[in-house]
């Protein structure tokens, strides 16, 4: 042990110096006084929660950075100015704060257009901006080359209004607003009063027996087509062609009545069954016109809701679809009114990744933990539990889906309707809509952040839809592509850390992964939310296990199929498939944004196989294009009259990227969003897939890329290869075809001789070349041994390997052991 200077020691200086010299000048003489800096936080999780706050948490932070002094403060409560906001992307949406001195950005932004926003709109305002780049391959792009980042001029964002889907969605909402006008003008006391009750419930909708129902409706619509017309005439805007906007208004009334229909599954009088209403509903599971469509229409008992929940409504004016994360006031809470300090929401897609049991949800400088499901009103969590459903996934390649409980039991193991794997779906898991999420009443809140608990996120969107049949509308592209349009649901959901899910007591809510080390959830434990003395703690015995929590929604989706032929196979859950589909993938997406002139990230594709026998044999994949909008921005809808175009210009996009890299980069396919995924980005497999998609040939591979690959095989082989002679390009010639090169060559000392033969990434079945073709069929002479380049890019060990073990052949390991 050795004593420290706490002056000179270089270590103990580069760590706590800059805390304590400020307190050494302050002891000095003379004596410096220390600068002090508040630091607050400025983000949107400082919400108002309750009603009665005059201001958010952050506003009051805008005001004292502001130097506003906040005299309506309680007494005893003193509000010191704020020096440093720390802020999130709050910033971005046109908060102004007046002078600031200094922006810090903590990683790269997204996009220019964010950053100029972060750093400040006011133009020469701001003295200085420092951006710090973190290590991943987005931060550090930009770190290297500032000027992407910095100058040039930005997208200028853009509203689409002659988007005939989306005003169709708009009238109907202005219909039922005026109808809800006209027949309740008074809020009746006696109902509930959320916002999604208004409309009432859907059976009686159905029924007839509400003020407000279907055929009362249809009437009014009649009573008054004329006036409504004019006044839908007179907003809709003027962008919309001649022809959907006659269309609209001449059939707005089949319109919109038949989208409630379709919702509601509503069979008019004379159509329907003796027993009305029960049977109405029965036969709507048999009547959707969509194909494999499983929404949970049935559970959805509010009329709003299920408009909203089927897309006929614009979701975005609506906060369906959001869960927020409860933090409790415990001072003001009591057990019969629960008051929040903050309840920070997210739509819950987001909120399925970022406040999923475990996380810790920094607020206000303080660290809470997601550890309950919660919704203030009670009955929604029970209703979600109610409406569980069994969640299936295909370890093998990804592709999940939601069945009814009736249908499957928990644990049950399918063979995957997808890649047709025998057993590989499952096990069946439950499968609930989380309504929303809380910090546990009795954890305390911290400070300092803990060892980081294992992280989940939630799964991408998964289309669960049969691939729809030959003769159900498919749009040809060419011989090799067609395209698909539908509004479908797509599946979002978080199946815990290491895919084990949740443990969660279905008596009080708590909640936590499956993978937690000590569970108490099992026996008596505290309940997560305030609640008298003598009832605070839960008997326990409602504890069900990997539980997977996720969400749907509808969108607009253009569904692309695209067959291949031997030699290229797209085998499901294969590493070369998933680079090539990815890429491909986010290739199309990125080339759709362009085409259409969106933002990107308005659209995003995913891949999975056909659900079809040559699907599963590698022979069918599909890559589905979407508006990442829920309830669809009808972008998707645009793609597939335009399909030769999209596959063009995304072949472009990978075949010329102007850093000609060697996989991908920020110049062709990588983006802040597909960060996760980078690795698996790789241009010249995209471009070769592509390439064969759109011409029907299958070109040879980059050739830089075979070249290196083979150079590296060879050295490798060379290196670990004992007693093997092992030599490059060596001529050889093949009786009755003609002459190849074997790039590796390799000879044992018997004499049995070797050629490697390095296929590019997407040909497995057989060599492209027709003289090795005929070299194989000779193994006397020569033995051929194929190894594919992702192969070897991926793990050069295990190739290298691969080809000693099929050299030395099986006696090898034996004739070892003997000592021959
Ligand atoms: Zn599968
Ligand atoms: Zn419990
Ligand atoms: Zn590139």
């Amino acid at each position: 042990m050795t004593a420290l200077d706490p002056d000179s020691d270089p270590v103990f200086l580069a760590r706590k110096g800059y805390y304590r010299k400020p307190a050494v000048a302050a002891l000095a003489t003379p004596p410096k006084q220390p600068m002090a800096l508040i630091a607050a936080e400025h983000t949107a999780q400082l919400n108002a929660p309750q009603n009665e706050d005059t201001f958010s948490k952050a506003e009051e932070n805008e005001l004292l950075f502001q130097d506003v002094e906040l005299v309506w403060e309680p007494r005893g409560r003193r509000a010191t100015a704020i020096d440093v906001l720390s802020s999130t992307t709050t910033m971005e949406v046109g908060i102004d704060l007046g002078a600031l001195s200094g922006v810090a950005l903590r990683n790269m932004p997204p996009a220019r257009a964010n950053y100029q926003q972060r750093a400040g709109r006011r133009g020469n305002a701001i003295a200085t901006v420092v951006a710090f780049g973190s290590a991943d391959s987005h931060d550090e792009h930009y770190f290297s080359e500032p000027d992407g980042m910095i100058r040039g001029a930005v997208v200028d964002p853009k509203l689409t209004l002659d988007n005939k889907d989306i005003v169709r969605r708009h009238i109907l909402a202005f219909l039922l607003q005026n109808y809800h006008q006209a027949r309740l003008p008074n809020i009746e006391e006696t109902k509930r009063h959320d916002l999604f009750s208004v409309l009432g419930t859907v059976s009686e909708f159905c029924s007839g027996a509400g003020i407000l129902n279907r055929d009362n409706f249809a009437a009014w619509l009649t009573e008054n087509e004329e006036v409504l017309r004019d006044r839908v005439d007179s907003w809709i805007p003027n962008e919309l062609s001649p022809e959907d906007r006659d269309d609209l208004l001449i059939n707005m009334r089949e319109d919109c009545l038949g989208a409630i229909d379709n919702a509601i599954g509503f069979v008019p009088k004379g159509e329907q069954g003796s027993n009305g209403e029960n049977e109405s509903i029965k036969d709507e599971s048999e009547g959707i016109p969509e194909i494999g469509d499983e929404r949970q229409k049935l559970n959805i008992s509010t009329l709003l809701d299920r408009l909203l929940y089927c897309g006929k409504l614009p979701r975005y004016a609506f906060p369906t679809d959001v869960a927020a994360f409860h933090i409790f006031d415990r001072d003001r809470s009591t057990p019969f009114r629960p008051i929040m300090r903050f309840a920070p929401q997210q739509g819950l897609p987001i909120a399925l990744s970022q406040y999923a049991p475990g996380k810790q949800v920094w607020i206000a400088g303080k660290r809470y933990t997601s550890g309950a499901i919660y919704s203030v009103m009670k009955d929604e969590r029970f209703n979600a539990w109610e409406a569980r459903r069994r969640y299936l996934e295909c370890e093998k390649c990804g592709f999940a889906r939601t069945e009814d409980i009736e249908k499957i039991a928990q644990g049950d193991i399918q063979n995957c309707p997808a890649c047709l794997s025998q057993g590989t779906f499952g096990p069946a898991r439950n499968w609930m809509r989380p309504p929303g999420f809380a910090h546990p009443e009795d954890l305390d809140e911290l400070t300092s952040p803990d060892e980081i608990p294992e992280t989940s996120y939630a799964t991408r969107a998964k289309l669960t839809m049969e691939s729809p049949l030959e003769n159900q509308g498919w749009l040809p592209v060419n011989d090799r592509i067609r395209v698909f349009s539908v509004r479908q649901h797509l599946l979002v959901s978080n199946t815990g850390p290491r895919n084990e899910g949740y443990s969660y007591c279905t008596k009080c809510g708590r909640i936590e992964a499956a993978t937690a080390p000590k569970s108490t959830l099992s026996g008596s434990h505290r309940k997560p939310f305030p609640a008298r003395d003598t009832e605070k703690n839960c008997e326990g015995g409602g504890l069900t296990r990997h539980l997977v929590l996720g969400t749907d929604f509808i969108t607009d989706i253009a569904l692309f199929s695209m067959r291949v032929e031997s030699p290229i196979r797209l085998t499901p859950g294969d590493y070369r498939t998933d680079v090539a589909l990815r890429t491909l993938s986010e290739a199309l997406a990125k080339a759709a944004c362009k085409l259409l002139e969106i933002e990107p990230g308005e659209l995003m594709a995913e891949y999975r196989p056909a659900l079809t026998q040559p699907g599963a044999e590698g022979l069918e994949a599909e890559i589905f294009l979407y508006d990442t909008l829920p309830g669809g921005a009808g972008f998707a809808s645009q793609l597939p009259e335009r399909g030769a175009e999209l596959f063009q210009l995304a072949l472009a996009l990978m075949k010329t990227c102007p850093e000609d890299c060697d996989t991908s980069c920020y110049r062709c396919l990588r983006s802040f969003k597909n960060k996760f995924e980078h690795a698996l980005l790789d241009r010249h497999v995209g471009a070769e897939l592509l390439e064969y998609l759109v011409t029907g040939d299958l070109l040879p591979f980059d050739d830089r890329r075979l070249r290196n690959a083979i150079k590296l095989l060879h050295d490798d082989i060379e290196r670990n290869g004992d007693n093997l002679v092992v030599e490059d390009n060596v001529s050889m010639d093949v009786p009755g075809a003609g002459k190849f090169t074997d790039p590796i060559y390799i000879s044992r000392a018997d004499g049995a001789k070797f050629a490697v033969i390095v296929s590019g990434p997407l040909e497995i079945d057989y060599p492209v070349d027709p003289i090795v073709d005929v070299a194989q069929g000779n193994p006397d002479i020569l033995k051929i041994i194929h190894i594919n380049e992702l192969a070897i890019r991926g793990n050069l060990a295990d190739a290298t390997n691969d080809v000693l073990t099929k050299v030395r052949g099986p006696n090898f390991s034996h004739s070892l052991r003997s000592g021959t």
